[in-house]
């Protein structure tokens, strides 16, 4: 559609995924008498012909933040307007609405611990209400396209192997992973969160993406079992604050539509990242393929490759790689995730590349490169994480797992691994790539970095 999404248009992980949330949400409305009409083209128009069809009056929809949904309900509105059709418009996708938080100036929030504050004393997020358990047939069905016919689904490779292994798309999916979160999952969040060797964390992100669950249920849920628990509060207070950070990063987007493409800072804008040469492509390539040579980033781009999401601490880790050991712009790697994730997810994606690359509201300093070796050694101390991703050096004492290149040649041998061709030397020396960073930097920071807007 010319006025939706534009070059922010579904990847192929979230297309795959759609199919499946359509077919789900097809059948759950067919469960109560009702069936879900699909229409290509564009969608003014499609949802207007639907109206002429069936005699509605009115129009209802759940919000959406982003720039092309904001510019889509504008000229819904308008277009319906002129036809005296209704357009009525509920929130749905957040816990609090953007323009409902602001900071003592009265501007919109840049620092998340404020914000944070001020969500959590606000008037506590509404109760979730009961889904309908029938709904009223029209007289005559409008007609509906094919599902298939959209070819939402990869077929020549089938690439969703690993993603039908992983997932359960739809709301049957999404309870059940909320479920297990209450049950189980939110005893050790606090601490499991960082740990991509264990299932530490929700794994919500793509059903809370496509709406299949939303943030009310997920806090009361969390909320209740805490009441009845009270061991549970630390996980789920820290749970709950992810969910802030989510929150955060829409508002964000609300008031800063430009986020996606470019850098919250505008100082960013002048960073000197690689050149799109040759030595940046090959860098690309080998990263996005999990082949850079520093295992935690290659387990984390192949878990992104094989299920279609990745933990959060290898995206930090990964994201923090790209934009810093190879120099290369987060709009590159927000891109390549933005294909990849099942929960891509332009507010979240955005803010969070940004947040790595030092560029966005309240960032990490671009100073703070991780290491990659002591990332490994540090969230993933027994090496499973990496063992899972990257079997070929599998066979690696943990001592030199996270950095196969100092296992002396005897060890290496026995563990049937040749460095540069069963699995790649490092592309970069961190201590080397370290430095050009920092010296990059550098040419910012003569041209005066912004400071954080006191918020508090
Ligand atoms: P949990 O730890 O269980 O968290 C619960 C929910 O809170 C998540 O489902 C998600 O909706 C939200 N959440 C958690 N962390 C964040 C965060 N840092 N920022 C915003 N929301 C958060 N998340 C996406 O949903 N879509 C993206 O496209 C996306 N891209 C990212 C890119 C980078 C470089 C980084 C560092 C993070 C990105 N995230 C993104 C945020 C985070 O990694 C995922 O939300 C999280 O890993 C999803 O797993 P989970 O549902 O098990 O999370």
């Amino acid at each position: 559609d010319d006025v939706a999404a534009g070059a922010f248009a579904p990847g192929g992980a979230s297309r795959w995924w759609l199919h499946h949330s359509l077919r789900a949400l097809d059948e759950r409305l067919n469960a109560i008498g009702s069936r879900l009409i699909l229409r290509r083209g564009k969608t003014i128009d499609s949802l207007l012909a639907i109206a002429a069809e069936t005699g509605a009056r009115a129009i209802h929809l759940t919000r959406g933040y982003e720039p092309h949904a904001a510019r889509l309900e504008q000229c819904l509105n308008a277009a319906a307007r002129k036809i005296g059709i209704e357009v009525r418009r509920f929130p749905g996708a957040l816990l609090m609405e953007p323009e409902t938080l602001q900071n003592r100036s009265g501007q919109p929030f840049r620092v998340f611990s404020p914000f944070w504050r001020a969500l959590l004393a606000a008037e506590r997020p509404r109760a979730p209400q009961p889904a309908p358990r029938q709904l009223k047939k029209p007289k005559h069905w409008p007609r509906s396209d094919n599902l298939d016919d959209w070819q939402l689904l990869p077929k020549k490779p089938d690439w969703a192997g690993g993603l039908r292994a992983t997932w359960a798309p739809g709301e049957v999916g999404a309870t059940r992973r909320l479920t297990e979160l209450v049950e189980t999952a939110l005893t050790a969040y606090a601490t499991d969160r960082d740990r991509p060797d264990r299932p530490g964390t929700s794994m919500l992100s793509p059903h809370l993406h496509f709406g299949e669950v939303s943030p009310h249920q997920c806090w009361h849920a969390v909320d209740f079992a805490m009441e009845r628990q009270p061991s549970l509060a630390s996980g789920s207070a820290s749970f709950l604050r992810e969910l802030g950070w989510r929150e955060f990063s829409y508002h964000l987007l609300h008031h800063w539509p430009t986020l996606p493409e470019t850098s919250f800072r505008p100082e960013y804008e002048a960073f000197p990242w690689a050149s799109d040469d040759a030595e940046a492509r090959t860098n690309i390539a080998a990263w996005s393929r999990g082949q850079t040579g520093y295992p935690i980033v290659d387990a984390g781009m192949r878990q992104l490759w094989q299920t279609g999401w990745m933990h959060n601490r290898v995206r930090m880790i990964v994201a923090s790689f790209l934009t810093k050991h190879l120099l290369v712009p987060w709009q590159t790697g927000a891109g390549w995730f933005w294909d990849t994730l099942v929960d891509a997810d332009l507010a979240n994606n955005a803010a969070s590349w940004q947040w790595v690359a030092g560029s966005g509201a309240d960032a990490a300093p671009y100073f703070r490169i991780f290491n990659p070796i002591l990332q490994g050694q540090k969230f993933d101390p027994d090496g499973d994480y990496v063992r899972r991703y990257v079997p070929e050096i599998a066979r690696l004492p943990v001592k030199f797992l996270h950095a196969p290149w100092t296992a002396p040649t005897e060890v290496l041998a026995e563990a049937g691994i040749t460095l540069g061709e069963t699995y790649p030397l490092p592309i970069v020396s961190h201590e080397q790539a370290r430095r050009r960073a920092l010296d990059a930097y550098a040419t910012l920071k003569k041209g005066g970095i912004a400071t954080d807007s006191a918020d508090g």
